[in-house]
């Protein structure tokens, strides 16, 4: 999969603002941040999104981004959004849960 550029990330082809990293997923910040805290969290291997996300990896997945969420100083009060397909916003076709805090939230997400 490496046309995929977040499998570029992962791989070390492509720079991007790690922030954490353990055995089974990556964080970085995102290029484009949409509040003052914006890190994506991935699975380290190829899955296109939460639709084929392995009950090996989904306790995995939430761990990280409760760790992530510590080191980024929001601990207390955050948000997790994942989109599947383009109709929901996804562009990236690998896996990511964007963290985002720092600010307040609007509630319904547009
Ligand atoms: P999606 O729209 O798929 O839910 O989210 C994709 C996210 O990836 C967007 O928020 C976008 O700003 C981010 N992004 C796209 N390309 C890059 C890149 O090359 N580096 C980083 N760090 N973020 C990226
Ligand atoms: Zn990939």
């Amino acid at each position: 999969m490496m046309e995929c550029l977040f499998c570029k990330i992962v791989a070390g082809e492509i720079p991007a603002a790690r922030v954490y990293e353990d055995e089974h997923a990556i964080a970085f910040r995102d290029i484009d941040p949409k509040a003052p805290v914006h890190v994506l969290i991935i699975p380290r291997p190829h899955i296109a999104s939460i639709a084929d996300l392995p009950d090996s990896l989904a306790g995995p997945m939430l761990r990280a981004i409760q760790a992530v969420a510590v080191e980024a100083g929001v601990a207390e009060s955050f948000r997790v959004v994942t989109n599947h397909g383009a109709e929901a916003g996804q562009s990236v076709f690998h896996l990511h849960f964007h963290l985002l805090g720092g600010r307040r939230m609007a509630w319904p997400p547009g």
